[in-house]
C-alpha cells in the first residue's frame, strides 16, 4: 500500500511502499478515508518533539471503514465507519483501570509511537476504533478526534457545567472547538481573548465576547464586563506564562484556570491573594480519554460542533502535497485544517 513517511529528522516526508498491516485478534484494519495533518506533525518532522523510530508513518488524526476486523472485535464489522482514539493504552495497569489510559504504563500514540494514517490502511486495536455516525463527514471525524477532543476533556476536567461563564485564552483550532463546545454544555457569556483581529470577528460571530488583548489588560476587560465578578472558567490554549496568569487572574471566587497550552517558562502567582482567597484551583490538561469520546462524537453528529467546508482543505496522499501543509503549519493563522483524503 502507499503510505508517506518520516525517514529522517529534519528532511521532508517520502513516499514508500509498504505491507499492509496484518491484524491481530483483537485488531480492526481500516481503510484511511481522512487523515488530518496537525501542528505535533510538524514537530516530528522538525525534530521538536521527540519520535520512537524512523521510518514512520505520520497521522494520528484518522477517520475511515473497516476493511478487517480480528476474531475478538466484536462490536464491528467489516464496511462500518470509524474514527480512531490515538492513545493505544495496555487496559490493566493501576491507571487503565481507573479509565485514566493517558497515563498507561505502556501507552503509545498513533503517527508518534507507531504508524498513523497517512497511508491507505492503518491497523488500531478495535477499542481504539469508534463508530462514526452517517452525518459526520469522514474529514471531520478524522480531525474531531485530536484538538476537539482535547478542548472537551479541557471542560471536563474544570468541571465546567450549564450557566458557567468561561474565558478562553487563544482561538486556534483548540479555541474553535472550545467555544462550540462550551456553548453546547449550555453556558453563560464565552469572552474569548485574542490579539488577532481576524480570529477575534471570527470568535464574535460565533456568539463569544471578543476581548482584544491589544487594547488593555485583558484581565481588567474581563473584570470590567463582569461587573467585578470574574468568570467561573478559564481555558488557557496558548502556552505562555503571560496568558496562563492572566486566566487565573480572570476567574472569580471559586474559579477553575485550566492549562493546556505548553511552555517551558514559569508562572508567578501569590497564593494567599490570588488563590486561597478564593478558592481558585489551576489544573493541568492533557490529552482526553476514551470515556470522553462518545459524548464528543454526539456533539458533531447533532451540529452542536461543527467544521464548515471554508475551515477544511483537502489533499491527496502525496508527500510534496503534505510537506507543503506542515511548512504552512508552522505560522499559520487561521482555523482551516487541511485534511488528507486518499484517492
Ligand atoms: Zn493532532
Ligand atoms: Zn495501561
Amino acid at each position: 500500500m502507499r503510505a508517506v513517511q518520516l525517514t529522517q529528522i529534519g528532511k521532508a516526508l517520502e513516499h514508500a511502499d509498504v505491507p499492509i498491516p496484518e491484524i491481530g485478534a483483537s485488531d480492526v484494519l481500516i481503510r484511511v478515508a481522512a487523515a488530518g495533518i496537525c501542528h505535533s506533525d510538524a514537530h516530528y518532522r522538525g525534530g521538536i518533539s521527540k519520535i520512537d523510530r524512523l521510518p514512520l508513518t505520520l497521522g494520528h488524526e484518522i477517520a475511515g471503514r473497516v476493511e478487517k476486523v480480528g476474531c475478538d472485535a466484536t462490536h464491528l464489522s467489516a464496511g462500518d465507519r470509524v474514527c480512531v482514539h490515538y492513545l493505544l493504552y495496555c487496559g490493566s495497569c493501576e491507571f487503565c483501570v481507573r479509565g485514566l489510559e493517558q497515563f498507561c504504563r505502556s501507552g503509545q500514540m498513533i503517527g508518534k509511537h507507531r504508524d498513523g494514517g497517512y497511508a491507505e490502511f492503518i491497523k488500531v486495536p478495535a477499542a481504539n476504533a469508534f463508530p462514526l455516525p452517517d452525518e459526520i463527514p469522514f474529514e471531520v471525524g478524522a480531525i474531531m478526534m485530536c484538538s476537539s477532543a482535547t478542548a472537551l476533556h479541557a471542560l471536563n476536567k474544570a468541571g465546567f457545567k450549564a450557566g458557567e461563564s468561561i474565558a478562553i485564552f487563544g482561538f486556534g483550532g483548540l479555541g474553535f472547538s472550545a467555544l462550540q463546545l462550551a456553548r453546547a454544555f449550555d453556558c453563560a457569556n464565552v469572552y474569548v481573548v485574542e490579539i488577532n483581529p481576524a480570529k477575534l470577528a471570527s470568535a464574535a460571530r460565533m456568539g463569544a465576547i471578543a476581548i482584544d488583548a491589544t487594547s488593555g489588560d485583558p484581565v481588567e476587560q474581563i473584570k470590567e464586563a463582569t461587573a467585578g465578578r470574574g468568570v467561573d472558567v478559564a481555558l488557557e490554549l496558548i502556552g505562555s506564562a503571560k496568558t496562563m496568569r492572566q486566566s487565573v487572574l480572570c476567574l472569580g471566587c471559586l474559579g477553575r484556570a485550566a492549562l493546556v497550552g505548553l511552555t517551558a517558562e514559569s508562572m508567578s502567582i501569590h497564593p494567599y491573594t490570588e488563590l486561597i482567597n478564593k478558592e481558585v484551583e489551576i489544573i493541568g490538561v492533557s490529552d482526553h480519554l476514551a470515556t470522553e469520546l462518545p459524548a464528543l462524537i454526539e456533539f458533531a453528529r447533532s451540529g452542536k460542533l461543527r467544521f464548515p467546508s471554508d475551515t477544511l482543505r483537502v489533499v491527496d496522499l502525496d508527500a510534496a502535497q503534505i510537506n507543503a501543509v506542515l511548512n504552512a503549519l508552522q505560522d499559520s493563522i487561521d482555523h482551516v485544517r487541511t485534511v488528507i483524503v486518499p484517492k
